[in-house]
């Protein structure tokens, strides 16, 4: 158990899924909590507001300069709340330097005022551009990468001029206490940034509590949830959930390469990651080769805590245990094979690797979010035939495709997801520029990148009158010959045919 309470009680304890120790005890917030939390970051969002672009990106860079030179300790806490290994810990929080750096930066840049071209039937006036901050954010997060995760909406809702009240995994509260109190530390004036502990409860009082927006990644059924809850008040949600996602291996694919790529986004952080590889579809006229490259290396891997030669960590909440077991099942039973471990591999609370082959498209391994060190490999007749497997599931995450020809950028195209790598699985989530997002049942919205920004800011445009024009389009006063006139113009502009 990562996590105990007794019911009714105030606090709760996170635990070391590896070890069963206890990692810290926070409190769970209540309604009421919750709400003096939003009034206090309602209260603080004009004075964020009012520092513009150059104060909160100075702001924010500091907040960065905390959390880096934190980073051991951000490490072992993510490291302990998790149980992944601390190289891995090291490298989440780097990519959440890499977003919040990256969001202080462009902000300004991106949603900052502009003049936008009138057109000429409105040529005498000036019209300008720009996106304001919608007030408070309520940021709700999962446990798998628990600063990496959420700091894709926070930093991107802080920088666009919102105030943030953040609700982090109950598996992974200690991390997002400590993202508050390094915040605090670089912002002391106001409470721009809080964070909430508590279970799902915590998170639904959020959604009601008067945020004028809610960033909620998790899973697709909670989603559902947060939507419903958020629809009462038309609170606009951003969902980033989960996925199935596939990889395809061309035939002109460097084998090398794609086994090592495959590998590592199939099994990193116990294939606990939203855009882990699930599903390998490959060209026939490679797979054996493929296969046993990919067998080879995954027969070096380990799941495990701190012993020497540890590839990746435990599954951080007991329940996915059974879901993965479920799957692996589920492929044998239906005429799959495992060619790397098997049911044996699931040892509570870690599973080593699993490479299935065979397995219907029917079967949940192929169908359901595993989120464990499992993947299934499927021989296809050609890209096209990967291309149609791969977009046969309600999720649309992210992909990735092997193949050293040109045309692999056609492939990525058509393939249903918000992301896809070209030749190294999962590259898009270490560019902040990106937009990072899915379609289906992987949420909508997006995150990251100049979109990400504007998910957290409402357009708002304005026009300013340069000059009085003879025909005077926004009064009554008009005459006939000028509607002529316009008619006339009309004609001319927009009257021909285009071929
Ligand atoms: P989860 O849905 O169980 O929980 C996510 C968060 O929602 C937690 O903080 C939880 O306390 C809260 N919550 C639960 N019930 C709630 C309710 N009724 N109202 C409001 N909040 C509620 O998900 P999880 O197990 O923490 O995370 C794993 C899932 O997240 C996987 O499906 C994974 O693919 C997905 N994920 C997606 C992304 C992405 O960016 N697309 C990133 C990481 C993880």
């Amino acid at each position: 158990m990562s996590v105990t309470t007794e019911t009714g009680s105030t606090t709760f304890t996170s635990l070391n899924p590896a070890t069963g120790d206890v990692v810290g005890e926070h409190p769970v917030h209540d309604e009421k909590a919750v709400l003096e939390a939003v009034q206090r970051a309602k209260a603080a969002a004009e004075w964020w507001a009012g520092l513009g672009w150059k104060g909160r990106r100075v702001r924010l860079l500091n907040f960065k300069s905390a959390i880096a030179r934190n980073l051991n300790e951000v490490a072992r806490v993510i490291h302990e709340e998790t149980g992944k290994p601390v190289g891995d810990a090291v490298f989440e929080a780097v990519g959440a330097i890499n977003l919040l750096d990256w969001a202080a930066r462009n902000a300004g840049k991106v949603l900052g005022p502009r003049s936008v071209f009138p057109g000429l039937l409105a040529i005498n006036q000036k019209a300008i551009l720009e996106y304001h901050p919608l007030g408070v954010v309520g940021v709700i997060g999962p446990w798998n990468y628990p600063i990496y995760t959420p700091m894709g909406s926070i930093a991107f809702a802080l920088a666009a001029g919102n105030t943030v009240v953040f609700k982090p995994s109950e598996y992974t509260p200690g991390v997002g206490v400590l993202l508050g109190e390094l915040m605090a530390e670089a912002v002391p004036e106001h409470p721009v940034f809080q964070v909430l502990t508590g279970y799902g409860e915590t998170g639904g009082a959020l959604c009601r509590a008067g945020v004028n927006k809610v960033a909620f990644t998790g899973s697709g059924p909670t989603a559902k949830k947060v939507m419903a809850a958020c629809a009462e008040t038309l609170t606009p949600i951003v969902a980033e959930c989960g996925g199935k996602d596939a990889f395809i291996v061309a035939g002109d694919a460097d084998l090398d390469a794609a086994a090592a790529s495959a590998l590592w986004g199939a099994m990193s952080n116990a294939g606990q990651t939203c855009t882990g590889v699930e599903r390998i579809y490959v060209v026939e006229s490679v797979y054996d080769e493929f296969l046993g490259k990919l067998t080879e290396r995954a027969n070096k891997l380990k799941a495990g805590y701190e012993e020497e030669g540890t590839s990746f960590g435990p599954i951080t909440m007991p329940r996915q245990l059974d879901i993965i077991e479920r799957h692996i099942n589920d492929a044998l039973a239906s005429g799959g094979r495992a060619v790397v471990g098997g049911p044996e591999s699931v040892r509570r609370p870690f599973v080593d690797p699993v490479v299935l082959v065979d397995v219907p498209e029917t079967s949940s391994a192929i169908c359901e979010e595993t989120f464990g060190p499992t993947v299934t490999v499927s021989k296809v007749k050609d890209v096209d035939e990967a291309i149609e497997r791969a977009n046969a599931t309600e999720y649309g995450l992210a992909a990735t495709i092997f193949s050293r020809s040109r045309s692999a950028i056609e492939v990525a195209r058509k393939l249903r997801s918000g992301m896809t790598s070209i030749n190294a699985a999962l590259a898009f989530a270490l560019i902040p520029g990106l937009p990072f997002g899915g379609t289906g049942e992987s949420g909508f919205g997006r995150i990251h990148g100049a979109d990400g920004l504007r998910e957290f800011a409402r357009a708002k445009a304005i026009t300013r009158q340069r000059f009085k024009t003879p025909l005077d389009t926004t009064t009554f006063t008009r005459t006939e010959k000028e509607v002529e006139q316009i008619v006339n113009l009309m004609k001319k502009l927009h009257g021909k045919t285009y071929r």
